[in-house]
Formats: C-alpha cells, sequence, structure tokens
C-alpha cells in the first residue's frame, strides 16, 4: 500500500473527529468516571467493557483488548483499510482530500474500483432477473432438484446466464456502461480476433462473491449440463484477487464474533449446508487457505471447522492453510469426509444429522496429522509403530504448548508401546536440529535445561512489563519525561514492540511532538499494531507513587540490559578458552569488563538507589 497523505493532512483529519463524536455515532455511549463506556461492538457481552476516553483521544475494551485511536476504529468498524478509513473521516470532518499528481493516478483507480462496483451490482441482478424468466425456469428446476429452497437462492443472490452471446453484454451497453470497463470488470471477454466482444458467462447458475462491505466483487458460474468445466470464476480484476475473500462471509457483516464457522471448498457446498440449518459456513474456493483467508476467518470467528473433500483435506496444501490458520490464533477442526464425498454429498444423502455426527467427530489439528500419519503405517507390525512414533514425534515437535504436547507424547506412547522418554528424546532431537542445535542430555538434564529456560522466561515477562509501565509513565506525565530520557536510551528496551515504540517516543520528544497516547498511536507506520500499542499505553499506574515505579522499572530493565551483556561477553570467554587461551589480551580484558558487569548488578540489585551506580 503505497502512502498518498501527508502525516500533518491525515493529524488534521484525526483532530477535527473527536472520538466520543465518532463512536457515538455507532454505539450508545453511557458517562462513566472520566469517559464514556459501552457494549464491544467487536465481542459478546452483557456488561459493558469498552471505554471511550475523550481526554486521551483513544478507545480501549478490556474485554477483548481492541484499542486505538478514531481511525482505527473506523478501520475495525467499518472493514476499511487505514486510507479508505482517513478518506471517511475527512468527508465527515468536511476536510478536502488532497489532489497531487501522484494522488491523481489513486484517485482514478478508485474511480475505476467504484465503476467495477457498480457494474458488478447490475450484473448480479441481471442474473438474478433472469432466473424469474421462462428461459431461467429450468435453471431453478435444476437448484430445486438439489434440496435448494428460492429463500436460499434470494440469501445468496444466485442467478442464472442464460444460452446467449451478449446477452449481458447488451444489457449494459444499453445502460450506457462502456465496453471497456465491462472487460475490466471480466464480465466479457474479446474474442481472439480482436474485434468482437462476448459474455464471459453462458449457460450457467451464476454465484456472485460479496465482500465483507457487501460490494459484488466477481462471479462464479456452474455449468448445468455436460458442458466442460463444470465451474468457471471471473478472472483478476481490480477489485478481485483470488485468495483475498470467502464466498458467503459478506453474510456475517456487523455481527460480532461467531464461535464457529464452517469451512467448505464450493459454492454449493455452502448452499447444501445453509439449507441443512448450519448458517454459519462460508467457502474458500479452493482447497489451500491464503493468509487472507485466516486472517479474514479469525475476524469473524473463534475456531473454524474445515470440511473439504475427503480426498483433498490431507493434501500439503491444504494442511499449510490449517496451519496459517492456527498461527493468527483461530483454533481449526478438521471434519473428516469420506474420499470422494463433499459436503453436499452427506447433506444429500445422510440428512443435516449425518452432518452434524461429522461435526461432533472433528478433529484438532495435530489428531488430524497424526491420523494422516498412522493411515501411511502398518500398525500391527513393530516396525510400522516405530515409523508412526517417528513420523509422530516430528509432528509434535512442532507444538509449542508443553502442556499440550505431553498429553499427545501420552497417547502416542499408548498407541505404540514405545515409552515416554524414549518419545521426548526424539521429539527433543527433531525440536534442537529445526534450530540448528542439538540438545544432547539425558533426561535429568532436561529438567535442569527447563528449569533454566522458565526463569528465564519469567525474567523476560518482567522486563517486557516494566518496560510498558515505563512508556505509559513517560507519555502521561511530562514531569518524568527528563528522568527517563536521562536513564534510559530507546536502544535500552528489548521487547521488538516496546522498542519501536520507545523509539517512535522518544524521537517525538526530540522534536517537540506531543507524546500524547493518541498522538503517539498515529504516528505509528503499521496500524496493526495500535490496538496493542493503546493497551501498552492504558494501564492501570497508580499515579501518586510514579516516581518511586518509574525508578523501579528503570532498574529492572537496566538490570537485565546488564544481564544480557555479561552473558555475551561469557559466550565470547567460554570460545577463547575453548580454543586453547590463544587470544590472551582479549581475555583479559573479557574478565575485566565481566568484573565490572558483577559488581554493577551486585550494586543495582542490592540497593535501590541507582546514583552512581550504572552509568
Ligand atoms: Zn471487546
Amino acid at each position: 500500500m503505497g502512502k498518498f497523505y501527508s502525516q500533518e493532512w491525515i493529524d488534521e483529519v484525526r483532530m477535527n473527529n473527536d472520538i466520543v463524536d465518532v463512536v457515538s455515532e455507532y454505539l450508545t455511549l453511557t458517562p462513566s468516571g472520566r469517559g464514556f463506556v459501552a457494549l464491544c461492538p467487536f465481542h459478546n457481552e452483557k456488561t459493558p467493557s469498552f471505554s471511550v476516553s475523550p481526554e486521551k483521544q483513544i478507545f480501549h475494551c478490556f474485554g477483548c483488548g481492541v484499542g486505538g485511536n478514531v481511525i482505527s476504529f473506523i478501520m475495525k468498524m467499518e472493514n476499511m483499510d487505514f486510507l479508505e478509513a482517513v478518506e471517511l473521516l475527512a468527508e465527515k470532518a468536511g476536510i478536502a482530500i488532497p489532489q497531487t499528481e501522484q494522488d491523481k493516478d489513486y484517485a482514478k483507480k478508485r474511480e475505476k474500483t467504484k465503476a467495477i462496483y457498480q457494474v458488478n451490482r447490475e450484473a448480479a441482478l441481471y442474473y438474478y432477473n433472469n432466473l424469474l424468466t421462462k428461459e431461467g425456469e429450468r435453471f431453478l428446476d435444476y437448484i430445486a432438484n438439489r434440496g435448494i429452497a428460492i429463500n436460499t437462492v434470494k440469501s445468496f443472490g444466485l442467478g442464472c446466464a442464460l444460452n446467449r452471446w451478449d446477452g449481458l453484454k447488451n444489457f449494459l451497453l444499453k445502460k450506457g456502461y462502456p465496453i471497456e470497463l465491462l472487460c475490466d470488470a471480466g464480465l466479457v471477454v474479446k474474442s481472439s480476433k480482436g474485434k468482437d466482444f462476448y459474455d464471459r458467462f453462458r449457460n450457467r447458475i451464476i454465484f456472485p462473491i460479496i465482500n465483507t462491505r457487501n460490494q459484488v466483487v466477481a462471479f462464479g458460474g456452474r455449468s448445468i449440463g455436460d458442458t466442460l468445466p463444470k465451474y468457471i470464476n471471473s478472472p483478476e480484476t481490480v477489485v478481485y484477487s483470488k485468495g483475498y475473500h470467502l464466498y458467503g462471509l459478506n453474510r456475517f457483516r456487523g455481527r460480532a464474533h461467531i464461535s464457529d464457522l464452517i469451512v467448505v471448498e464450493g459454492y454449493m457446498d455452502v448452499l447444501a449446508l445453509y439449507q441443512g440449518g448450519f448458517k454459519n459456513v462460508v467457502a474458500s474456493l479452493g482447497t489451500a487457505l491464503t493468509k487472507h483467508q485466516a486472517r479474514l476467518i479469525k475476524r469473524y470467528a473463534k475456531q473454524a471447522f474445515i470440511a473439504y473433500d475427503g480426498d483433498a483435506a490431507g493434501k500439503s496444501a491444504t494442511i499449510r492453510g490449517l496451519e496459517l490458520l492456527e498461527k493468527e490464533g483461530c483454533k481449526p477442526k478438521v471434519v473428516s469426509l469420506p474420499e470422494d464425498t463433499d459436503p453436499d454429498d452427506i447433506i444429500r444423502q445422510y440428512g443435516p444429522q449425518g452432518f452434524q455426527n461429522l461435526l461432533n467427530e472433528a478433529l484438532s489439528l495435530t489428531d488430524f496429522k497424526l491420523s494422516i500419519a498412522k493411515s501411511g503405517v502398518d500398525m500391527d507390525t513393530q516396525e510400522g509403530k516405530a515409523a508412526y512414533a517417528i513420523k509422530a514425534s516430528e509432528i509434535l515437535a512442532g507444538l509449542d504448548n508443553a502442556i499440550e504436547r505431553d498429553i499427545y507424547i501420552k497417547k502416542v506412547s499408548k498407541e505404540t508401546g514405545i515409552s515416554y522418554h524414549a518419545i521426548l528424546s526424539e521429539i527433543q532431537q527433531k525440536k534442537g536440529s529445526s534450530t540448528g542445535k542439538i540438545i544432547k542430555r539425558n533426561t535429568n538434564g532436561n529438567n535442569r535445561h527447563n528449569k533454566i529456560l522458565t526463569r528465564k522466561n519469567e525474567e523476560i515477562a518482567d522486563v517486557t512489563k516494566a518496560e510498558r509501565t515505563v512508556l505509559c509513565l513517560l507519555c502521561q506525565n511530562q514531569d518524568l519525561i527528563e528522568k527517563t530520557v536521562n536513564s534510559l536510551e530507546w536502544k535500552d528496551f528489548s521487547h521488538p514492540l516496546n522498542r519501536q515504540l520507545a523509539k517512535l517516543i522518544y524521537k517525538r520528544i526530540e522534536a517537540e511532538q506531543s507524546i500524547q497516547p493518541a498522538d503517539v498511536i498515529s504516528g505509528l507506520a503499521e496500524q496493526d499494531n495500535a490496538a496493542l500499542i493503546a493497551d501498552i499505553l492504558e494501564p492501570p499506574v497508580d499515579m501518586t507513587k510514579r516516581t518511586i515505579i518509574l525508578e523501579e522499572c528503570i532498574r529492572v530493565i537496566k538490570m537485565h540490559n546488564i544481564k544480557r551483556k555479561k552473558e555475551k561477553l561469557q559466550e565470547e570467554l567460554e570460545k577463547i578458552v575453548q580454543q586453547g587461551l590463544e587470544d590472551h589480551d582479549r581475555f583479559r580484558e573479557l574478565t575485566l569488563e565481566i568484573d565490572k558487569l558483577n559488581k554493577q548488578l551486585k550494586l543495582s540489585g542490592g540497593e535501590q538507589d541507582l546514583k552512581g551506580g550504572i552509568r
């Protein structure tokens, strides 16, 4: 996404849109304390945990953790990208959108985008109306024979392209749309000789693909006879890229989080399940879920049931898609369908209850991977069991959660008769080799190793918290700026996000710009982090003790940095020792340096007063 507007202009837009005014257009705000509260539109709740601060010009939900400034609010609420949200706010505030040279291209592109959405909508209506004509009857019959009721047809805006070459073309030309636009929208195709134009979709049932802003982005067409291919789709256009949309997702627009979403492969699967009473269903239109689709799913649902054709589900592309989904924080469950069977078949053969039974038996991603590993070996032989255990170890090595891993190790151990420890050590080898290090330790060693790791993780959590508290205090108390800046550099912050934020805040301090939370958030390049940043800048801190808290946090951060520095030096020292002390000068230097750090650690750990201690 190129940047088209200056930061000054964006700031002007933001400052002319009071967050309370904007939010209250969407939600009912109730005064509370120094701000307002409301029921959160982004998660389901009965008591309000969504708060708006007029002072800081930010919003934050204590229930689901979303937060940000007025621009982030519009982005979330309207499902818009950053520029779209800024433009909407500019219009609201009556601020003219700048027209520089660079903007002209962008404006042109936006005009075209708008025109394509419009012509697509006309086309969808045309296809729908076709269904109601005499010629359209056989399509309607076909749909009815598949068990799809007329209400479902209407809900999804189905239609049909009649058996002719210029039906849609003539309809749209007569309405005054230029032929180039019809081509750009992918509705009409230029003949190979380049003189003639004809309809892309002919003699097919038409499925409009609608985005979450209720715009028609593309079409799918299914033949009802023997015509091949069975399905054709719109080509990629200015408004449509493959892998960016989910068929049927538009029906969830403006809904709070739904608990689970069924993801299927094709249009007919969506219709069949919907008809069978499974309303929370979308199609990925392909088996390999993309990152964009995974994000869309995550945005709307906590859990996703993947119900793909039996033979497609096991393919590695499918599994990669599921892993993406898990990475996005949405737990996938895999519905096992028999080979060459899709959800549509299940509903037709066994009815809704048949599909419900499959949903109930859906497997977690790990269980699913294990079942694939098992299907390739003969579990009746010792060799088969061993081969399975090795494959399973590889799968389990990918699990980050220790508790989850423990459960699965026990399970695999039980299935194969191979001991828990043998599987664990196999997993650790796999883990080690995948990160480039091989951990060779006996089980006692492992325990010790794990304890050290746990302690380290706890320390990192403490430091991260201390860093966040410092940033939070800094942005809300002018009187602490000097002390903070004199004690810490932005480079002293170790958590990546904290460091990014610290760098930004320090830069703003240097440029004598405001470091109020809302101003800081709008200065971020990565708007995705806005919620997290708002979170960081607004934890409850006891302001009456702010100086003491600040000092303690600075101490924790400094200690951590000294320790890290010491670890690095010690590593270097060990290397020199291993090489037989060849570099004797460096060895001496290092021991002196480490000694110095040890003294500093003792000082800052032992007494609270830092003066004369570290710097
Ligand atoms: Zn919420």
